[in-house]
């Protein structure tokens, strides 16, 4: 059987990004791979949209959104937290695990968090420095306003963090046109990279903040995160630990593939298919549960009475398709499928068309065929 990943992270890598993790390696103290950091740098900051250095840090996504926290924040420091689901905790936890206050801002799972509230929030805690906030939620799909954020705190002290581990890449979000302070990203959804990098950008703005904390009698608590390490490297294009040079060696590749192609195309194919994907949710007799929807991923709700844990089991055994279910209380309640990166129309095809045949195993009805010329309409009406 073919195995097709459809997760929302870690998603598939194209071919010749893979070829190059099969190379030998090489020391990483080297002009060749000097250069190479240099083109990765440059080409990070087209898709960041900014002028600020983006840093390569060899972490999982989190270890960007641990680094935002601990070098913008001292303990006893307070921050806002615009929570849509579960990724949106996740800034939670790390204020809390670096001793700062977090001012919780909590829509219903599958909603947005309104500008409005970042305003409202903003007037009652205007002794809060940092703003945290999530691009694509994953756990339920939603996009967020970050334009509308940016437009509230650009003007203001505060510091607007978007986490843009499954948005960048997929959906625009330009840094500096929007007054973004930090954007943080990983390598492994939408950028088309095995997991194992972490990439941060900080506006002036925000280095300010981070240069004052240092300053401190009580500085952040850092030593492998310590940004300002990555960011004085980098006028060498180097490193300050040993990267992961083998994977930096293969982003150059994907970020190659994905400026070829442009980024206005590439946000344009994500819409197409995440246009087609939404539009399978009729004929698969099941609801979106994003109310603004993701364009880097799908989220269904599974109809009631059906276990989707199970239904994950049957796409995976009988048809080779792997997508997500949900965490936490989403567990067995949503059905999560990733459109993102090196992910093309005819996966997203194919995945609905083995929801057409294994939803019929736990006794709800879909007319077969239906799902599906409903996603090749969609596609072609966006075309
Ligand atoms: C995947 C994901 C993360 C977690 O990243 P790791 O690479 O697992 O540390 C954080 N935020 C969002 C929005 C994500 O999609």
């Amino acid at each position: 059987m073919k195995p097709r990943l459809l997760c929302p992270g870690p998603t598939p890598a194209p071919e010749e990004t893979l070829l190059e993790l099969a190379r030998p390696v090489t020391f990483h103290r080297s002009a060749q791979f000097r250069a190479v950091v240099k083109e990765v740098t440059e080409d990070l900051g087209k898709v960041f949209g900014t002028k600020q250095p983006v840093m390569t840090i060899t972490a999982s996504g989190t270890g960007a959104m641990e680094a935002a926290t601990s070098n913008l924040l001292v303990p006893g420091g307070k921050a806002i937290c615009l929570i849509s689901g579960r990724w949106g905790e996740r800034w939670r936890g790390l204020c809390k695990a670096f001793g700062v206050t977090a001012i919780e801002i909590t829509v219903p799972y599958g909603e947005a968090v309104p500008p409005s509230a970042l305003e409202k929030a903003l007037a009652e805690h205007p002794d809060a420095t940092v703003v945290f906030s999530t691009l694509s939620e994953t756990a339920t799909g939603v996009v967020n306003d970050i334009q509308g954020y940016a437009a509230i705190t650009r003007n203001r002290p505060q510091v607007l963090v978007v986490d843009g581990i499954s948005g960048l890449g997929v959906m625009p979000c330009p840094m500096d046109e929007w007054g973004v302070d930090v954007v943080v990203t990983g390598s492994q959804k939408a950028l088309m990279l095995p997991p194992g990098l972490a990439f941060i950008a900080l506006s002036e703005k925000a280095w300010k903040v981070v240069e004052a904390n240092y300053a401190l009698p009580n500085p952040p608590r850092t030593f492998y995160f310590d940004l300002r390490k990555y960011r004085d490297n980098l006028k060498g294009n180097d490193t300050p630990f040993t990267p992961a040079n083998t994977l930096v060696k293969a982003l150059r590749l994907s970020l190659k593939r994905l400026l070829e192609e442009g980024l206005e195309n590439c946000y344009r194919r994500h819409a197409r298919m995440a246009a087609a994907a939404r539009a399978a949710a009729q004929g698969l007799g099941m609801e979106l549960l994003a109310k603004t929807p993701s364009n880097g991923l799908t989220v269904f709700k599974v109809p009631a009475g059906v276990d989707g844990q199970a239904i994950l089991g049957v796409l995976e055994k009988e048809h080779g398709i792997r997508i997500a279910g949900g965490q936490d209380v989403l567990k067995g309640k949503i059905l999560r499928l990733a459109h993102m990166g090196y992910i093309d129309f005819f996966e997203v095809l194919a995945a609905v068309s083995a929801l057409e045949l294994a939803l019929p195993k736990f006794g709800h009805a879909v007319t077969p065929g239906e799902a599906v010329a409903a996603c090749q309409k969609a596609y072609t009406a966006t075309a």
